[in-house]
């Protein structure tokens, strides 16, 4: 540098420090931030908050306000869901700032959280003052284009969707030494695989071992010594009316207990055993401390991905694999700013499944036109459409599982662990209808026969403190009361209807005390109800799972028309068919994505050598 730069340099150094001495750094950058943008609006000067309900509870805006702009927003609101409502809390602040409006656009998937974010942040403004019309419409015409850029990547593997099948994948292939890139559409990880709320089925383990020997309860100890692999084989096909690929069953019970150990291996112990819906048996293993097992994953994953240096490229929407003479050699995909072609040896599609495509859901069975859905919006078929497009075959597409207990308000599912832990479900004459633990579809069709085609799940306070039951009531999901009768009454159950309600819980406790057999044959999950306060939940059927996608052999190989594997394409999870055939039991869709998304690793590993 000569000495007349030397000069300038000093000089501007001096100028920036006596500036930051008279106005503050803060103010500074503001003034600079805002320099040539016009105000769309007048605001009294001052610092507002504004507290909704969130999803998980209470988030709280706190907004920044000079007399033109909005200075700064913090967003409180810690019991979102991580991965979901979370990155709302953590990204519409700054979004808020940029285009200098509350009305941004929410986070997808993340409905409730955005929306109370939003709502909150319009309550900021409407305090101060503000002419929020005003500043939407020049937010409106102001919107910068963003050209997107072309950019080329090489890996070893490509995974598209970072759900709990993708990210078992690349945990696996990163760990046999491959390199890997993931992608993922969304702004957060975690799929649907988020919302999984029981645990994980395996058979053979050494929980199930271990469980049995301590248990006081000989039923729990002869249930827990018959959870063998040959049972959940047959369990699985039996539930799956045994249109499932028998073979795919079979690989997936085999490797179900050392998937539970890989799992411990990353840091994810599921040590506790309950049973599982649909079986007499104890397959499904759960978190220690009670939570529901796909947010406790994900998080896990999450943690495991980062200590392995793989960075998920987020908002990166895969649209077409490349096919080289019929080989898979990498994918087309978006994001915000680019447009990538990433060339791979191999590709693993782990995109989840349709339940959230009401144009594909309406093709296979138009009575799902209106449905509630449990899924993200992300579960939109983009893989079998990607795989299709090379030529991949299907199986099973008309297959939709409907899950029977879901709030209608807003998809939330209320876990079959409820029903595990001694729930039952009552209609709005006050009667139970059914085994409540028979198998989804089964109590899915018995409560559309039901007046109005709605139940209540009924449960006590034995266990209020698990994370899992929190969220309902953190949601507002739940009418509470002291006493039974207080129960039908707060749920609006007169006469008759009251008197059965009563009736009915006094039966179930004498079915749990063993005075008598269940009259729908119900034979486990017998919990008494008698630990006051009683709770009741109002459900109906919603759209869960897509057990139909693409056909796969025991290697994950995405297989052809004529039944021939489409080389380099692999694929793991509920974008495949196959493994629930008419009918997902609870719990498989967990241990679907980990036994699976292991071997897509292997196999693609496998495929493309040293
Ligand atoms: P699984 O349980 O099989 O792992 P999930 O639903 O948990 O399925 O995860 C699937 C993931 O795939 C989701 O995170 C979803 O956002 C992602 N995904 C779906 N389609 C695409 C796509 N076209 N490009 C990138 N990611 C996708």
């Amino acid at each position: 540098m000569n000495q007349k730069n030397k000069g300038l340099v000093s000089l501007a150094i001096m100028v920036v420090f006596t500036l930051v001495l008279i106005f503050g750094s803060n103010s500074i950058y503001k003034g600079i931030k805002n320099f040539g943008r016009k105000s769309a609006t007048t605001m009294t000067p001052g610092t507002y908050t504004s507290t909704q309900k969130g999803f998980g509870g209470d988030i709280t805006v706190t907004m920044e306000c000079s007399d033109a702009f909005i200075e700064d927003v913090q967003i409180v609101g810690d019991a979102e869901t991580p991965g979901l409502g979370a990155v709302a809390v953590a990204e519409l602040g700054g979004k808020m700032l940029d285009e200098q409006t509350p009305n941004v656009d929410g986070v997808s998937g993340a409905t409730v959280s955005s929306t109370a974010i939003i709502a909150a942040a319009n309550d900021c403004l409407t305090q101060a003052g503000a002419d929020i019309a005003a500043m939407d419409e020049y937010a409106k015409a102001h919107k910068k284009e963003v050209k997107k850029t072309a950019e080329t990547l090489d890996t070893d593997i490509v995974i598209v969707g970072a759900g709990g099948a993708g990210m078992t994948a690349a945990i696996k292939a990163k760990q046999a030494g491959k390199e890997v890139i993931i992608i993922d559409k969304m702004p957060y990880v975690g799929g649907n695989t988020t919302k999984a709320s029981g645990g994980m089925n395996a058979a053979g383990t050494d929980k199930q071992k271990a469980q049995a020997e301590a248990t006081e309860d000989p039923d729990e100890k002869a249930a827990l010594l018959d959870s063998t692999v040959e049972n959940y084989i047959a369990d699985t096909m039996e539930g799956g009316h045994n249109i499932n690929d028998p073979e795919l069953v079979k690989t997936m019970a085999e490797k179900s207990a050392d998937a539970v150990t890989w799992l411990e291996s990353i840091g994810a112990p599921l040590p506790v055993v309950a049973p599982t819906g649909g079986t007499v048996h104890y397959y499904l293993h759960e978190p220690e401390d009670g939570s529901a097992v796909g947010e406790y994953l994900v998080e896990r994953y999450q943690e495991t991905l980062d200590e392995l240096g793989i960075e998920v490229m987020l908002e990166t929407e895969a649209t077409e694999i490349i096919a080289e003479d019929g080989k898979a050699v990498g994918i087309k995909a978006n994001s915000p700013t680019k447009e990538y072609t990433i060339n791979a040896k191999a590709v693993i599609l782990a995109t989840g499944g349709f339940g959230a495509n009401f144009d594909m859901l309406s093709s296979y069975d138009s009575s799902l036109a209106n449905a509630v859905t449990t899924n993200t919006p992300a579960a939109t078929g983009d893989g079998i459409v990607m795989a299709e497009a090379m030529g991949a075959d299907t199986v099973d597409m008309e297959q939709i599982q409907l899950h029977p207990t879901v709030y209608q308000e807003n998809g939330l599912l209320v876990s079959e662990r409820l029903r595990s832990n001694g729930a039952i479900l009552v209609n709005k004459e006050g009667k139970r209808f059914i085994n409540d633990l028979a198998t989804r579809d089964t109590v899915s069709q018995a409560e559309l026969q039901q007046p109005d085609a709605f139940a209540y799940i009924v449960y006590d306070s034995k266990y209020a403190e698990e994370k899992l039951y929190q969220k309902y009531v953190a949601n507002e999901l739940t009418v509470s009361a002291d006493t039974i009768e207080g129960l039908a009454e707060a749920i609006g159950l007169e006469g008759d209807a009251a008197a059965n309600f009563v009736a009915t819980v006094e039966d179930w406790n004498n079915v749990c005390a063993g005075k008598k057999a269940d009259d729908f044959g119900r034979d486990n999950g017998l919990v008494t109800l008698d630990q006051a306060p009683f709770t009741a939940i109002k459900i109906a059927p919603g759209i869960h799972h897509t057990m139909g996608g693409l056909k796969i052999n025991t290697s994950t190989e995405v297989l052809d028309k004529s039944g021939n594997p489409i080389p380099g394409l692999f694929a793991a999870g509920e974008v495949t068919g196959g493994v629930h055939g008419g009918n997902r039991i609870g719990g498989n869709a967990v241990a679907d994505i980990v036994v699976y998304g292991q071997i897509a690793a292997e196999s693609a590993v496998n495929y493309i050598g040293e």
